[in-house]
């Protein structure tokens, strides 16, 4: 679907891309990516882009986007569907990697972006949390000591809000120790993502 054009929305978008705040702590540049509909109703806030999203410039192209489109149900077309899906990480630009695996989201850039991205997306009727930067930015004192226990509490949040773990294969480990969660938390997500999908069309 062919999304209006917003005027507004789209002046933030190209400033957004034109960042380079913190181009000092980024090893390999700003590359900021971020996808937002102002007619949205849902929105995926995640942590930042893997090595293979920053230089694809597609949000969420790699294993860990193939695993959450399988949780939401859907298929590529319908991801990024900007008129459905709005997708605004915690940090824009891919953070570069350490010993433990990719760095964090750089702190800059929510405080920096996220408010006035969100305040263009009126329509927005349920938001995704993925991992524990995400939770705990918009949860703030309603996110639990730990991500476990946030996602597990993910009925406190719903059906505007479900916390999820990160779907990135390193994570295989967790799904095992926690079965609940494809049992209980996907099925309904995936059917919540079907009923705002079959809303927009
Ligand atoms: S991570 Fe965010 S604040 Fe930093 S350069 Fe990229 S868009 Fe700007």
């Amino acid at each position: 679907m062919r999304e209006r054009h917003h005027p507004s929305l789209d002046a933030l978008l190209s400033e957004v891309r034109a960042c380079r705040a913190c181009e000092a702590h980024l090893p390999f540049g700003p590359r900021p990516i971020v996808r937002a509909g102002i007619a949205s109703r849902i929105l995926i806030m995640g942590q930042a882009p893997s090595a293979s999203v920053h230089t694809s410039g597609i949000p969420w192209d790699d294993a860990s986007g193939e695993r959450l489109r399988a949780w939401l149900g859907i298929d590529i077309a319908t991801f990024h569907d900007e008129s459905l899906i709005s997708i605004i990480p915690m940090g824009f630009c891919y953070p570069g990697r350490g010993a433990g695996g990719d760095n964090p989201p750089r702190r800059e850039c929510a405080p920096k972006w996220q408010g006035s991205l969100l305040e263009q997306l009126p329509n927005i009727q349920l938001t995704l949390l993925i991992g524990q930067y995400a939770q705990r930015h918009y949860l703030a004192d309603r996110s639990k000591p730990s991500l476990t226990e946030t996602v597990k509490a993910w009925r406190e949040y719903a059906p505007h809000v479900i916390p999820l773990p990160h779907p990135s294969p390193r994570n295989q480990a967790w799904f095992k120790r926690h079965p609940w969660f494809e049992n209980e938390v996907i099925p309904q997500l995936s059917e919540r993502v079907a009923s705002l999908v079959a809303l927009a069309s």
